[in-house]
């Protein structure tokens, strides 16, 4: 961001390059079946259960209370990846109006799988489709490579490309999708998110921004993906764990450098900045902290660094604490309700 510009406790707005709104009310869910015990069992046993009991009312307040937590934290753009499959028609206006309604910028996308098999595939597409076609601010979601057919992959490919966009999508995250480079090579471009690549080969081939998500990987024991290395612009998401980004910048610098002794935070902040290649419009947006000056090498060591206001597009939707355009209590509230409903929902579920 172009801090010359700005007053000494001012930065643009943050971007989280890769989120799942959805997940906003899995914390504290409960335990799944039984102790997963590698990544696929993280993804089987937890969020392929999670995804599977949402309704469009579990995620619209899902959705709030997760554009809420992004403005809380001086986040002003969104970019999320959705999936809900027993949910699918209209998921994406529910998280782009939910998102709306709170005043932070999102681009929305559906995962398309053929987990649930060809017609959950389709239907997925079509999500995108419609989405993109109404206006909608987005990207085609694919969820990952090891979960599609290559018919699946490219379809997605040219709906994005029919609609002038990129693809959003998991590449490598796990041992499990090795063969994501070959899969992707002939379909990738540099519009595209290639999210996580923590096993991707050195020389992948492969074209669009590297999405950064440190916690996450640190979480599923998935690896470092060292992203430097990768040769492709660099951008940090939360993979779902909040929109904090100064939060996530320091844990990928915390994560770089046990890597690296000699890294400095300027390569991780650096990653932060890339973030307004990809929605440009957050470098207008003005965030005021509650402490200066920004600088990345104090940034690195500040744990408890907040907002004073954050204005988007013009608007001040947060100050002194609070939004401004919505009541933070009863977003809680509701969502605290609908997170009752999802475990229950979960309690019952093979
Ligand atoms: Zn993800």
């Amino acid at each position: 961001m172009a801090l010359e510009d700005l007053a000494a406790n001012q930065t643009s707005g943050l971007v989280c390059a890769h989120h799942h709104l959805y997940s906003a009310l899995a914390r504290g869910m409960p335990a799944p079946p039984r102790t997963p015990t590698s990544f696929r069992d993280i993804l089987e046993l937890v969020w392929w259960r999670l995804d599977r009991a949402l309704d469009l009312e579990m995620l619209e307040w899902s959705a709030k209370l997760g554009a809420l937590e992004a403005i809380e934290s001086g986040t002003t753009a969104i970019v999320d990846h959705h999936e809900s499959p027993n949910a699918i028609e209209g998921s994406l206006d529910v998280i782009a109006n939910a998102c709306a309604e709170v005043g932070v910028r999102v681009n929305c996308s559906y995962g398309v799988t053929d987990r649930h098999g060809k017609k959950g595939a389709q239907r997925g597409l079509e999500e995108n489709e419609r989405y993109l076609a109404s206006g909608g601010t987005g990207m085609v979601g694919v969820h990952a490579a090891f979960t599609c057919e290559p018919d699946t992959l490219l379809a997605a490919s040219e709906l994005a490309q029919n609609h002038g966009v990129g693809v959003h999508i998991h590449v490598a995250e796990g041992p499990e999708d090795l063969q994501a480079s070959g899969r992707l090579r002939e379909l990738s471009r540099d519009d595209w998110l290639l999210v996580h690549g923590v096993h991707l080969e050195d020389d992948h081939g492969l074209s669009g921004y590297i999405v950064h998500n440190p916690r996450s990987n640190m979480n599923n024991s998935v690896g470092y993906a060292a992203p430097h290395r990768l040769g492709l612009p660099i951008v940090l998401g939360t993979d779902g764990i909040g929109a904090a980004m100064l939060e996530e910048f320091r844990i990928a610098y915390a994560r770089l450098r046990e890597h690296d002794v000699t890294a400095t935070p300027e390569l991780p902040w650096s990653w932060l900045e890339t973030g307004y290649r990809i929605t440009p419009e957050a470098a207008d947006d003005r965030v005021t902290w509650l402490d200066e000056p920004i600088d990345p090498w104090r940034l690195a060591f500040h744990t408890n660094m907040k907002p004073q206001s954050v204005e988007i597009d013009g608007e001040v939707v947060y100050n002194q604490g609070a939004p401004t355009r919505v009541d933070a209590t009863e977003i809680r509230n509701k969502a605290a309700e609908q997170a009752q409903r999802l475990f229950a929902k979960l309690e019952n579920m093979a």
